[in-house]
């Protein structure tokens, strides 16, 4: 019945809309939001190429009064939103770095783990994590079906170029045996066919194996007013509440779960099978902290009303800026930031051009849906533009204090939660 009802866009070489939930699969699901048509975040065109026709996908968000998971409502194929080369490396960022040290840190102490132990990795991009636990003696492998994932077979992490699904779980266990812990960081609320992903991970968990994943977190997306952060990678947007769910579906148990740093705010949780571990008292806490039912709602309902507010603040803001003669180009050119400038409608007669560090494969492009050239960073150092918008702007507290050492004069500016100045 609930295989039935997934919205399966893989091999569609388009989109499917979401009828039913992706978690319980009850209908029909609610509207909190549409941030209109939207391009693909990673559809970038080379700088001066003619224009030609794209395609543009809606983008609304969904709630499931009967599991509280708050959706996408359109699955679009995994080929147009992860293109081979697509661009993203998680080693880049120090941020997440530190996070993946401090996930080996933590779960070697928890699980108590020995050097036979198999750690995999779903989703495991250029080996950050799983070169943790590498180094920590454990036999290690990754799944990465993208391009990326060579540079972790660089590194000597072993990587399997394949989509994480049942075969490729019984593929592993064949050759590896079960695995004692199975991680997958910012990739559980992206795959489209959940149940499938989880079969997967239950079939290939050894009995007192341990599933860790990492989410972006409805709860703080909705307090930081983080709409950039919607687009259509993100099938999924989880609390605590609607992912327990999803997982006691499949018999995992939720037994420790916090916030960390990442991506503007995130959970890290952990699950089992039911009762093979002792629950931690974080997880009740974090679960009675969340909003549910009719105050779920009411807070999406406060949060669409927000974001439809930040973009005229935002709009109110830049055509001060540009009526007293300003020149305004972006710092940082991260997915999220295509959500913003086509919700907002920035264009290149707004925004001159958007920086990216040296070695950015986005320079020498143009923003998605845009016109908006990304140039390397040198250039706002040399053209001292009077303004510059922090499309990063949930790093803008380390980004700032950078641009300014490396000598921009002109004003910071932060599109979200507030638009406003940093000093
Ligand atoms: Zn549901």
């Amino acid at each position: 019945m609930l295989a039935e009802r997934v919205a399966r866009a893989a091999g569609t070489g388009g989109s499917v809309p979401v009828e039913y939930c992706q978690a319980c699969g009850h209908a029909p699901l609610r509207k909190v939001l549409s941030l209109g048509y939207m391009p693909p975040v990673n559809q970038m065109v080379p700088i001066g190429a003619p224009a030609r026709q794209q395609p543009w996908f809606p983008t609304e968000l969904l709630y499931c009064p009967q599991c509280e998971l708050v959706q996408l409502g359109l699955a679009v194929d995994p080929v147009i939103i992860f293109p081979p080369e697509y661009p993203y490396t998680s080693g880049t960022t120090k941020l997440l770095r530190d996070n993946f040290a401090d996930l080996y840190r933590e779960a070697s102490a928890t699980l108590k783990l020995s050097p036979q132990d198999l750690v995999l990795d779903i989703g495991s991009n250029d080996g950050t994590l799983l070169a943790n636990f590498k180094n920590g003696g454990h036999r290690v492998l990754g799944i990465e079906p993208t391009d990326v994932g060579r540079l972790a077979a660089a590194k000597g992490i072993p990587t399997l170029a394949r989509y994480f699904g049942p075969a490729a779980a019984s593929e592993v266990k064949r050759a590896h045996g079960g695995a004692r812990v199975v991680t997958a960081a910012n990739c559980f609320a992206h795959m489209e066919d959940v149940h499938a992903v989880l079969a997967g991970i239950l079939d290939l968990l050894a009995p007192d194996g341990v599933f860790i994943s990492e989410s972006h977190y409805l709860v703080g997306l909705m307090d930081r007013l983080q709409y950039d952060t919607i687009y259509h990678e993100h099938l999924r947007y989880y609390s605590l509440t609607s992912l327990a769910k999803l997982l006691e579906m499949h018999g995992l148990e939720v037994f420790h779960a916090r916030p960390i740093p990442t991506h503007g705010g995130s959970i890290r949780v952990y699950a089992a099978r039911r009762g093979a571990q002792p629950v931690h008292e974080t997880v009740a806490k974090m679960l009675a902290s969340e909003p549910h039912g009719e105050e779920m709602e009411r807070r999406l309902a406060a949060f669409a009303r927000e974001v439809m507010l930040s973009k005229l603040r935002l709009l109110a803001l830049v055509r001060e800026l540009k009526e007293g003669g300003a020149r305004i180009c972006g710092i940082s050119a991260p997915s999220r930031a295509s959500t913003l400038v086509n919700y907002v409608g920035l264009d290149e007669g707004i925004v001159e051009y958007v920086c990216e560090i040296a070695g950015s494969l986005k320079i020498g492009k143009c923003m998605p849906g845009t016109s908006i050239p990304v140039v390397e960073e040198d250039r706002l150092f040399a053209d001292q533009p009077d303004c510059a918008i922090i499309f990063s702007w949930h790093i803008a507290g380390e980004l700032a204090p950078k641009l300014r050492a490396k000598g921009y004069r002109g004003k910071l500016i932060s599109p979200l939660p507030v638009p406003c100045e940093v000093t």
